[in-house]
């Protein structure tokens, strides 16, 4: 545990007020060291307080240092988190509920990549859960472009899981950076393929057809371009996907299906995310900007363009900055586009810098 450092003080209702400024903290406190109290956690959801997944993340986070823990409970509003020296290891989470793997996976991962010899990270949970990445998001979108900044980190899915019943399994390889780069992606050059996936479990074969069928008209894909890829989940599921590969970026568009929402109209939500992106002509979707900022912050740095900053991204800056002596500005190109600065004193990641 590191006793020298004053604990910094978190406001969890700022900006987006939601589990990502927790993880962001839990994120960058393995990394620099630094304690901190987050107060009024989640303030802005409907139901406030750590929940499972983000239990999880505290706990998953905690186990990465040895760190001590006060506050840590389900429900809990405030939490202390005073991290020791982080480890390389074989790390298991059970999150025990659908929640997120994948936003598990996001806890830990910058941290592992400052450790000093590779790990692997198994965890449990929802694969397919909504505001929250897919596992096919993190695998074609935010791995790839991680790996631009000098990351290998490879990720497996034994398993999906969706909501209520869970119990999808993710597992992911990842080997420290030993050379960050700095991340640049300002050309937008178009889409060159785009692919629509339906991912139905346990569901009658109409629904993922309806939602193909929905996308390809919308779209004006080819039958080729229309792909149903059954699982087997422990209870019923189904995700609408939309990959469109560019030269340098493939974004993923996800809708989760759930009872009471029409396949069209899940199909329809996808396609619309789609449409949105295509009319931005920015690189850099909404989602993949919000999740770069924080390793390019404690990487090398860089610059990227995309759409007006989301919430998310605006929360993201904000707290990152409170752990870290770095200058992010977002800077409007035009009405639709942004380009997203992040300037480190430090080109050699944040091992050599942060205090
Ligand atoms: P809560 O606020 O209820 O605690 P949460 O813990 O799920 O929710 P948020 O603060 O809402 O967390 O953060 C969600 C994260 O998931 C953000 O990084 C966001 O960009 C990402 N995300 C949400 N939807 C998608 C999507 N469709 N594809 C990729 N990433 C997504």
């Amino acid at each position: 545990m590191n006793t020298t450092m004053e604990a910094i003080d978190i406001n969890g209702a700022a900006g987006e007020g939601g589990g990502q400024v927790l993880r962001t903290s839990l994120s960058l406190s393995v990394i620099t060291g630094q304690p901190f109290r987050i107060y009024d956690i989640r303030a802005r959801r409907k139901q406030p307080g750590l929940r499972p997944q983000h239990l999880a993340c505290v706990r998953a986070a905690a186990q990465l240092c040895d760190a001590d823990l006060a506050g840590d409970s389900v429900g809990s509003m405030e939490l202390t988190f005073a991290p020791g020296a982080l480890c390389s290891g074989n790390y298991h989470v059970d999150i025990g509920t659908a929640g997120s793997t994948t936003l598990v996976l996001q806890t830990v991962l910058p941290p592992l990549l400052f450790a000093d010899s590779p790990s692997q990270v198994r965890i449990v949970g929802g694969t397919h859960n909504p505001m929250a990445p897919s596992v096919e998001f993190l695998k074609h979108t935010f791995l790839p472009q991680l790996a631009r900044m000098g990351a290998a980190v490879n990720l497996h899915v034994e398993g999906v899981g969706f909501y209520p019943e869970g119990g999808g399994v993710i597992v992911a390889d990842i080997t420290p950076v030993s050379d960050w780069k700095p991340y640049v992606m300002e050309a937008w050059h178009g889409i060159e393929t785009i692919r629509a996936v339906a991912t139905p479990s346990k569901l009658p074969e109409h629904i993922a057809e309806r939602e193909l069928a929905v996308i390809q008209r919308k779209m004006g894909l080819s039958e080729e371009a229309l792909e149903t890829r059954y699982v087997e989940g422990l209870g019923t599921g189904n995700v609408a996907q939309i990959f469109a590969q560019g030269r340098e970026i493939t974004e993923v568009f996800t809708a989760i299906g759930q009872k009471g929402i029409s396949a069209e109209k899940v199909a329809t939500t996808v396609a619309r995310e789609l449409q949105a992106y295509r009319r931005a002509e920015a690189p850099v979707g909404e989602h993949l900007a919000d999740q770069l900022l924080l390793p390019m912050a404690i990487g090398a740095g860089g610059r990227f363009r995309t759409g007006r900053p989301s919430l998310h991204a605006t929360t993201n800056i904000a707290i990152i900055q409170q752990f870290i002596d770095v200058d992010i500005s977002a800077n409007p190109v035009d009405a639709y586009r942004w380009d997203l600065v992040v300037a480190t004193n430090n080109t050699k990641g944040a091992s050599h810098e942060i205090t």
